[in-house]
């Protein structure tokens, strides 16, 4: 099975010396590159596109049928029923604001405080329960929850994107389902590194994004039961989500998925978003064997680096995808960061990683390094990481640098 390959693997950065380097991809985290099978399948389709359910036309009947198609696609890749409603949305941000507002009036939702802002914070009057010390405990917390008081959605993640660590989803869900609740599965971070199974582990629906699944910006997907969708108001409205607008706006709505996807929608990414679920769904095993090699390198890197702390939620060794976010004491997370791209040409990521909650509660100071591996990850990157980091932590930060506009920079 071979891995696929991505576009730009080859970058060379400039460095503060001077020199260029070849650009250590350490921030898949944050967005992936683009697989070449997706920019093979996006130049296909560039000559043909048009309009979606919009024209009769030879180019918008092959624009709505690669559309449709796609949906197909993204229910086989999370593992969904052949009934499962296919939304496409910005990303899963846009997914989990959709479901929001598709949840029937006076729901409640549970969730742990330390998910991602795109989780957290669509549901503003959701009962937060407090992640466990041992992140482990949260079956049990979950259990105890819902046992006090149902609640109609619980929300979780398939891997943090803090730490990387894969959230005992089954388990959950298992809870959850018990007492009568939904699950909505934020499969941002665990979609491009594993397979999601929806009938698996258990849960209704699951929200994705394509950048970070290796396609470009723009497209995401939320899958689940077409229910709640079909009952709800659209929460953005416009052209394509009505039926009829009558003298009078009188608006009678169109049925989901349509309903919520007012506007011309993204034709060309949500094929890119569905030519890169075809490519990993064909190489996962691949595709994990990379990962977790590199991952295991990194972390023996980063092992050796004086003061060097991961942060976790779980307990040492606990699963985890190619995400290692840490501290390094006596160095500014944001200083790092800078001194490892501009002096290393490393690409990783610093802050607290849109879950403010949790990296606060894992770093002191609240900010962190994060790196992480995916399929524009090398070894040699890896090993570069451990170095630079040795490096940094035997120097000292140079002078040279300032902090500007709130960042640091040579
Ligand atoms: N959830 C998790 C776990 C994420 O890592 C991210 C992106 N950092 C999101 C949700 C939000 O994704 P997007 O910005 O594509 O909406």
């Amino acid at each position: 099975m071979t891995l696929p390959r991505v576009v730009g693997a080859e970058h060379a950065v400039p460095l503060i010396d001077g020199r260029t380097i070849a650009y250590a991809n350490l921030d898949h985290a944050a967005s992936a590159p683009c697989l070449t099978a997706v920019r093979a399948a996006v130049d296909e389709l560039l000559p043909w596109y048009a309009g979606v359910h919009r024209g009769a036309g030879f180019p918008s009947r092959v624009s709505t049928r690669v559309y449709e198609r796609a949906r197909t696609t993204l229910r086989r890749f999370v593992g969904a029923p052949d009934d499962a409603a296919v939304v496409f949305t910005r990303n899963t941000t846009d997914s989990m604001n959709l479901l929001a507002s598709a949840v029937p009036a006076g729901s409640r939702v549970v969730l742990f405080d330390t998910e991602h802002h795109a989780a957290l914070l669509p549901w503003r009057d959701a009962h937060r329960l407090r992640t466990p010390e041992v992140a482990a405990d949260a079956v049990g917390v979950l259990d105890r929850a819902l046992r006090e008081r149902a609640a109609a959605l619980v929300v979780l993640t398939g891997a943090s994107n803090v730490t990387g660590e894969v959230w005992p989803v089954a388990a959950l869900a298992e809870v959850a389902h018990r007492h009568g609740a939904r699950v909505v599965l934020d499969a941002a971070q665990l979609a491009p590194h594993r397979p999601v199974d929806a009938a698996a582990l258990g849960v209704d629906y699951v929200a994705l994004s394509g950048h970070k699944l290796y396609a470009p910006f723009g497209a995401g997907a939320l899958v689940g039961p077409a229910d709640w969708l079909r009952a709800a108001e659209p929460y953005l409205v416009g052209g394509g989500a009505t039926k009829l607008v009558a003298d009078g706006f009188a608006v009678t709505w169109s049925d989901a998925p349509a309903r919520h996807e007012a506007g011309s929608p993204n034709v060309v990414g949500v094929h890119a978003l569905a030519a890169a679920c075809e490519a990993l769904a064909g190489s996962w095993d691949a595709v994990v064997a990379h990962e977790e090699a590199l991952l295991e390198r990194m972390r023996t890197g980063l092992a050796h680096v004086p003061g060097l702390r991961e942060l976790a939620l779980f307990e040492p060794g606990h699963d985890r995808v190619g995400v290692v976010s840490f501290t390094v004491d006596g160095i500014d997370p944001g200083l790092a960061a800078a001194v490892l791209s501009a002096e290393h040409g490393i690409g990783v990521r610093d802050g607290a990683f849109c879950a403010h909650v949790a990296v606060r509660r894992l770093a002191e100071g609240g900010q962190a390094v994060r790196a992480s591996v995916g399929l524009g990850t090398a070894a040699e990157h890896v090993d570069r990481l451990g170095r630079a980091l040795r490096l940094l932590v035997a120097r000292g930060p140079r002078a040279r640098y300032e902090v500007v506009d709130g960042r640091w920079s040579p």
